[in-house]
């Protein structure tokens, strides 16, 4: 079953399973890495490091086809319906790739008086690179709005009921996320579509819902442009991430300065992670974490001290709660009395590993701090038990 199943998947972990006694529950950070990744890494390094080029010599050979094929990698893995329009660039995370859409992409793309549509309560990696592009236009004459998504309070979604006050006929851009990095939320792109028309060009952040989630390009509900996200986040390597643009919706997305020695150690990886990612299944890998992601809301949020940030209050406490089925493998939470940085000591004093400082939240008070609790694969029922005991005990 899905436990016996769980359990060889961990196994694969060499630095979980050699530490039984710590939990690593910040998976949204960065996740663990498995053998098989490991090995890929060992092996390129071994058999055949070169730079990447048309080579004279095998080992140059062989990484230009690891580079190049890692790039038709990707796009199988997104399940890129017409892989021959569209491009893959190589970055060191979803922050880099963002920028590069921006400043390569959008800058140039924009017009006097355009409009565009951005998260203001996202990761800020998701708003400052829009930003700034307004500042680069500003100072060549060029005045673009940028106004914010809608957002729904508590919950943090976006609010579809109101885009249609922030959506005019000068709206030439939208920048969204898949899946929420404080809430855990799947943010329906699809409702932006819906709103925006078939014309507009959408970049998605998807720095945590690939790896998580089964993300197929070919459904329709996922009709989006760019879509960028972080190898390191998805098993592979720290320092990888890559952009996939489907170059149907504007000008096609050619970044500049790709022309330098590529990460090809990360590229390696990157190709492994997608291997097995695919082998392990998304949609399983999905399922276990939302099984996590479950048991720790619903018993969290009944436990007083707490409280469950994207829950909405006034829930009776039996009811069904939709926005825990659909958070994705990240538990925000705050103790009433504890502040975080200190609740987060104490968790590592039990063993577990929590991001417990800035979630890096756009427009968030660094203040107010929260703990975040994110899930992989890897994590176990046991670990959620024994979490829920450690803070049943600091009420
Ligand atoms: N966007 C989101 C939604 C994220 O969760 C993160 C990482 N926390 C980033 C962007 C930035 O990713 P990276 O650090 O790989 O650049």
């Amino acid at each position: 079953g899905e436990t016996s199943w769980q359990r060889e998947l961990r196994e694969q972990f060499p630095i979980v399973t050699a530490h039984p006694e710590l939990a690593y529950l910040d998976s949204a950070a960065t996740s663990q890495k498995p053998r098989a990744v490991l090995e890929a890494v060992q092996a390129y390094l071994t058999t055949s490091n070169a730079n990447a080029g048309r080579g004279t010599y095998p080992w140059a050979n062989r990484t230009t086809d690891l580079v190049e094929g890692t790039r038709e990698r990707v796009k199988e893995f997104l399940r890129d319906p017409e892989p021959d329009r569209s491009a893959v660039h190589f970055t060191g995370g979803t922050t880099e790739g963002l920028r590069t859409v921006a400043r390569d992409w959008l800058v140039p793309y924009l017009t006097d008086g355009d409009e565009i549509l951005v998260p203001y309560a996202d990761h800020r990696a998701n708003l400052d690179p829009w930003l700034e592009a307004r500042r680069l236009l500003a100072e060549r004459g060029v005045d673009v709005r940028v106004r914010a998504l809608p957002v729904q309070a508590v919950s943090g979604d976006y609010d579809h009921r109101r885009l249609g006050e922030v959506v005019g006929p000068r709206t030439r851009f939208v920048a969204a996320t898949h899946v929420h990095h404080v809430y855990g939320g799947d943010m329906n792109v699809h409702r932006i579509r819906a709103a925006v028309g078939p014309d507009v060009p959408i970049c998605l952040d998807a720095a945590q819902s690939v790896g998580h989630l089964p993300l197929g390009l070919d459904d329709p509900a996922l009709d989006v442009d760019f879509v960028v996200f972080s190898g390191h986040k998805a098993m592979a390597l720290p320092g990888t991430g890559a952009v996939w643009a489907r170059n149907a919706r504007g000008p096609a997305f050619r970044p500049a300065g790709w022309q330098g020695t590529p990460n090809t150690v990360g590229i390696v990886s990157l190709r492994a992670a997608l291997d097995w990612l695919d082998a392990a299944g998304p949609d399983r890998i999905a399922r276990w974490t939302a099984g996590l992601t479950t048991r720790l809301t619903d018993r969290l949020r009944h436990l007083d001290p707490y409280e469950v940030l994207g829950c909405p209050a006034g829930l009776a406490a039996d009811s069904a709660l939709p926005a825990a089925q659909r958070r994705h493998g990240i538990v925000t939470f705050r103790h009433r009395g504890i502040p975080s940085d200190d609740l987060g000591f104490v968790l590592y004093s039990h063993g577990f590993m929590v991001r417990a400082d800035s979630l890096c939240q756009a427009g968030a008070d660094e203040k107010d701090g929260a703990v975040r609790v994110s899930l992989h694969v890897y994590n176990t029922v046991e670990e959620i038990d024994r979490l829920l005991a450690v803070l049943a005990s600091l009420t």
